[in-house]
Order: structure tokens, then sequence, then C-alpha cells
């Protein structure tokens, strides 16, 4: 059915003041210190509708980091690239663990359970197209602006929050290690610094809907009908975000929202409806397990008023 672009935007609204709400419980991360400067009243929704309908609601001119929404994007670079050989690399399985949690690594021979994870999202990583760090975010930096149907040009990187990680990410650099130990990756200090810089371009709301778009129209970008992947490769992704893109609040949010999403720990979340729209949210303001708590409750609103959970029987 299709949705009425005037009750999409009163809902749009509608959700941000239960995002405000379910905001008030939660802190920014801290673990990389700049992220923590985050204010965590700040919330920000946006919707495209594959037929055309765009609405943003609330902080919308507030910049943010991509964080581990990236990984989303630069596995889509990569199986753009072709690279089909990156699944001997890193499985297809939810993990149940933190995001960058190690302790699988060793049972499985330094084989990261899914991209998606921070040790999957490594190897990625330190597979895009290019001979350093640098090149490599400029193969990444080119995919989003063609994701973005080159409307959106900067993908700036947060230097302050790049070099927080840099100093502060040794959980990653232990994992990008002890995967180099099995001959998974080549260059463990390369990947971790790409993977880094990934995580440090930056958004806002609007353009996070725009450069999701593909996602949620079966790999093309609706509107200047360009192919970023095949529809296989783009129904892999979308299915991922449904297993493993909130870490170990997937399943909960599952049962709660019931749609593909990810999320990341500078307060985005991208949710995708097959068919329909993305959506993207942002609330610095976290809950235990790392995800933002304006974000989920935000897509709760808009996807059970409009009985969008893929799991609804329609
Ligand atoms: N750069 C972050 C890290 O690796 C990303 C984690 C996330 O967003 O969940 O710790």
């Amino acid at each position: 059915m299709p949705i009425d672009p005037q009750e999409l935007d009163e809902l749009v609204g509608e959700a941000v003041e239960v995002g405000r709400r379910a905001a008030a419980g939660g802190e920014p991360a801290t673990y990389i210190p700049e992220l923590a400067r985050a204010d965590p009243g700040w919330v920000a929704i946006a919707v495209n509708t594959l037929d055309g309908h765009e609405c943003v609601a609330g902080d919308r001119g507030v910049d943010f980091t991509l964080q581990s929404v990236s990984k989303v994007f630069s596995l889509a670079c990569q199986l753009r690239a072709g690279d089909d050989a990156l699944w001997d690399q890193v499985q297809m399985e939810p993990s149940g663990d933190a995001f960058h949690s190690i302790v699988r690594l060793e049972e499985e021979q330094g084989r990261p359970r899914n991209p998606l994870i921070n040790a999957g999202a490594i190897v990625v990583s330190s597979r895009l197209a290019g001979d350093d760090p640098g090149a490599r975010i400029e193969t990444f930096r080119d995919f989003l602006r063609d994701a973005s149907g080159r409307g959106v040009s900067r993908f700036a990187m947060d230097e302050a929050v790049y070099l927080s990680e840099c100093r502060t990410g040794f959980r990653n650099l232990a994992l990008a290690n002890y995967m180099k130990h099995f001959g998974v990756i080549e260059d463990p200090l390369q990947a971790a610094d790409t993977y880094f810089r990934q995580c440090a371009l930056t958004v806002n709301v609007a353009e996070l809907a725009r450069i999701g778009m593909f996602l949620a129209n079966g790999g093309a970008d609706p509107i200047t009908r360009t192919r970023l992947l095949s529809e296989l490769d783009n129904r892999m992704i979308v299915a991922l975000m449904t297993t493993c893109g909130l870490y170990d609040e997937v399943g909960r949010f599952a049962v709660r929202v019931g749609i593909p999403a990810k999320s990341g720990v500078s307060g985005a979340v991208l949710g995708i409806i097959p068919g329909r729209m993305s959506i993207a949210c942002y609330g610095p303001a976290l809950g235990p397990l790392g995800n933002s708590l304006a974000g989920i409750a935000m897509l709760e609103v808009i996807v059970n008023r409009l009985r969008l959970s893929v799991f609804e029987s329609r």
C-alpha cells in the first residue's frame, strides 16, 4: 500500500519527540574520547522513499561520523569491485558478541564471523583498491559519492575523531594483528588505519538516508537508475544487516522493530525497508550495547505505525 507523504511527515516529527525522550536514558560513547563531545540531546531522522518523497526532522544540521554504518558501504564497495574471494576470509554468521570482540577469532582461525563486526570490517577495508590507506579511502569515498547519485561530494573526514581512534584503538589493532597471524590480512597497521579513516567520514541524516536508497532498491539507485550492486550482492548485504547489524542486540531489535539496519557508535542508525524506503537516524546517546537509543526508538515508531516490519504478514 502506498504511504501517504503527509502522514509520513507527521510521523517523522512525532518520532523525533519519542527519540528525544528515549535519548534521556543514555550517554555518548566514551572509549573513543572525541565521540564523548557529542551532545546527548541531539536527535535527527531522515526518510527517503523509493517513490521520491524525502522528509527530515530534528537536529538535521548536525554532521556525525559514520562509524560502523560505514561497514555496510565498504562491503558494498568491495562486492561491486567483484571481490567474491572475500568470503573465503569472512563468514556470514551472526556473532552474538560485542562489536569489538576477539574471542571467536582464536576458535575460528582468525576468520571473522561476519563483515559487520569490527574484525570482519577490518578485513574488508584491507581489501579496498589502493596502495595505502589514503588511496583506499578515496576508493571508498568514490563509492559513497556514487551511492549519493553524485549529489554529495564531501564525505569529509573528521580528523579529531580519526586521531582519537588512532590513539585509543588498541582492540582494533589487536584484532588486525591477530588476523595477520592467521594470514587473513597482509598489513595489520594499514588495515586498521584504513578502517579508522572510513569510520571517521562524516554525513548528516539526509545524506545518509540518500546513500542508503540503493540498498532498499535491489542495488540500483532509484533516482539516477545507476546500478551499484547486483541484486544478489545487495540481497546478501541486506540479509547480513538483518542478522548482524546491531551486534548483540540484533535479536531484540528484530522482535521490537524487525527491519534490516546497521548502527554505529557515533549514534547513527541506517534502517532499510526493502522496496519502500531508507531511514537514517542519529542520536549519540547510546544504550548499554552501544546502539543509539533515539535511533532505535524512532525506527520503532515509524515501522510499527506503518506496519513495515519485514516479519509482518501483509
Ligand atoms: N570505529 C568504531 C570502533 O571500531 C566503530 C564501532 C561501531 O561503530 O560500532 O570501535
